[in-house]
């Protein structure tokens, strides 16, 4: 009897080889295995926090030192996650030249931290603060420094409020992050969707315009999600073991 799984790996190792130009798609999903709680998920920091209240442009204006304990504790959450062997196997695939980039919805650094050197965030960076008001860009090791007792954190040269680089709730997704990542969607001929399911817009949309160009799409993830009905291989299963073996039928 045939393993059917790795029938699966088989098949998807050889849309990789045959594809001209592949991209990764990845959200929190991918984090999950290094130590990141899924936000959104039970036990992830939306159930502790809301959202409005802690990471939203108009909570950061009405009250920054709720805001920047968020910020604090959020930090010290990310500061420790190493990335997982998805996360290597991916830049492994950028490094061999059968991965043209990844875009991704985190904002955890990981994909670069393993290797990964095309990157597009979505969401931003938590490792890049800016102030507000004149848009000096702050030191993480002042971020790091921060006490609890000495927030919100305020630029050195101007007093402004500093704030991560990432999108808030309310707020658009960066030009450039959404130019550079259309540019990769609309020259691959497939995407591979790992650890995401396609909730949060305008993100969500990539993948299909990948199939619009007759591209494939290949997805790893647990359970169902909106991809399931356009996928061309799916896996249902754990990102940090399904992507590894992917890589090496495609490595090989
Ligand atoms: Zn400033």
């Amino acid at each position: 009897m045939p393993d059917p799984e790795q029938e699966r790996i088989n098949q998807a190792a050889h849309l990789f080889k045959k594809s001209k130009f592949a991209v990764a798609f990845t959200g929190a999903g991918i984090s999950v295995p290094s130590g990141i709680p899924d936000f959104r998920s039970p036990g992830g920091l939306w159930s502790k926090y809301d959202p409005l209240l802690v990471a939203s442009a108009q909570a950061l204006d009405n009250n920054p030192e709720q805001v920047w304990n968020f910020l604090l504790e959020t930090s010290s959450l990310l500061d420790k996650a190493k990335p997982n062997p998805a996360h290597l196997s991916l830049a492994e695939l950028e490094k061999q030249g059968r991965l043209q980039g990844v875009i991704t919805q985190n904002i955890d650094n990981l994909h670069q931290k393993g290797g990964s050197r095309v990157v597009v965030e979505y969401h931003g960076n938590f490792q890049r603060f800016y102030c507000r008001e004149c848009y000096r860009e702050v030191p993480l090791s002042d971020i790091r420094q921060a006490e609890p007792s000495s927030v919100p954190l305020l630029c050195r040269e101007c007093k402004g409020l500093v704030r991560p680089d990432v999108v808030f709730f309310g707020e658009s997704i960066p030009q450039s992050a959404h130019a550079r990542s259309l540019n990769l969607v609309q020259a691959a001929d497939l995407i591979l969707i790992a650890g995401t399911s396609g909730e949060v817009a305008p993100a969500n949309t990539l993948p299909d315009k990948v199939k619009r160009n007759q591209g494939r799409i290949i997805e790893i993830n647990l359970g169902r999600t909106a991809y399931t009905q356009i996928s061309d291989i799916r896996f249902d299963g754990p990102v940090e073991e399904v992507l590894p073996k992917l890589a090496d039928m495609i490595l090989t």
